[in-house]
């Protein structure tokens, strides 16, 4: 992707904070002109400000589907294409399973799943009309194993999954490679807080760590990144551990 860097558009979803904001200045470091969506214009103004021409704000709540395909149609019209989908908004809730309400349930899903489909099936018909394209989801370690008080997350996770594997083999025939990014821990403000203020639930992260420590939000986006390019150009349908080797430590 680098020499063609300026003519890419991609899509960050979530892309003003955490993971997103990490991933989107990888993209906009190689030129690629990227788009970061989310509900919070402010927020989104500030990232913008810190990446950059390349960067581009649209304000949108993914959970509202029936928005998705005329807000895709405007960013096509006013961009040419979208060459990178990166679903990466997401949000989770820590309650004991007996306490998450239909309801709560439902929003993590409609956020982290449904909201992901829906945004993908529309960004594909532009892709397949143009032959290629590159779709990213975020998954997470909760998908790998049982981490207590997150059913939510852990099923939408687990769904994203086995949706990377499913949309791979129906759009990787047309063009579009389709992968996922599963992080471990990683250190963003929101997870050091969590982890500093409960020793104990850290010092079990990093023992079963085999690199011993957190990953930064930039390990995950060179994975992304990674995916993305022409370098992973036979890689389709694959789930990325980016934890250090905590997935496979003992
Ligand atoms: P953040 O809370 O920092 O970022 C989430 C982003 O998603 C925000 O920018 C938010 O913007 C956006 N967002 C949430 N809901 C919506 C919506 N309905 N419509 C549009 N945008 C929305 O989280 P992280 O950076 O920590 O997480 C990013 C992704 O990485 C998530 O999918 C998460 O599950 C995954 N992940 C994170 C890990 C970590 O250690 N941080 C580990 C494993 C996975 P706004 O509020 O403006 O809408």
């Amino acid at each position: 992707m680098n020499d063609k860097g300026t003519q890419k558009i991609a899509i960050v979803t979530g892309g003003a904070s955490g993971l997103g904001f990490a991933i989107a200045q990888k993209l906009v470091c190689k030129k690629i002109t990227t788009i970061i969506v989310g509900r919070n214009a402010q927020k989104l103004q500030e990232a913008k400000s810190q990446l950059g021409e390349f960067c581009h704000i649209r304000v949108a709540d993914l959970t509202t589907l029936e928005a998705i395909p005329a807000w895709v149609e405007m960013i096509v019209n006013e961009f040419g294409k979208i060459d990178v989908l990166v679903n990466n908004a997401g949000i989770n809730m820590k309650k004991p399973t007996t306490e998450v309400t239909d309801l709560e349930f439902q929003q993590i899903i409609q956020t982290n799943l449904t909201s992901v489909f829906t945004l993908s099936r529309e960004v594909s018909k532009h892709m397949i009309r143009a032959g290629e394209g590159n779709i990213v989801n975020i998954s997470s370690m909760a998908a790998h194993y049982g981490i207590p008080k997150v059913v939510a997350y852990t099923a939408s996770k687990s769904a994203i999954e086995g949706m990377t594997r499913s949309l791979a083999v129906d759009l990787s025939p047309l063009g579009i490679r389709v992968n996922c990014v599963a992080p471990g821990f990683i250190e963003t403000n929101m997870s050091a807080a969590a982890l500093n203020s409960d020793p104990e639930r850290k010092n079990r992260v990093l023992a079963r760590t085999p690199m011993g420590k957190l990953g930064v939000p930039q390990d995950v986006a060179n994975a992304v990144y990674f995916l993305t390019s022409d370098e992973a150009s036979f890689i389709t349908g694959a789930v990325l551990p980016v934890d250090g080797g905590n997935s496979i430590g003992f």
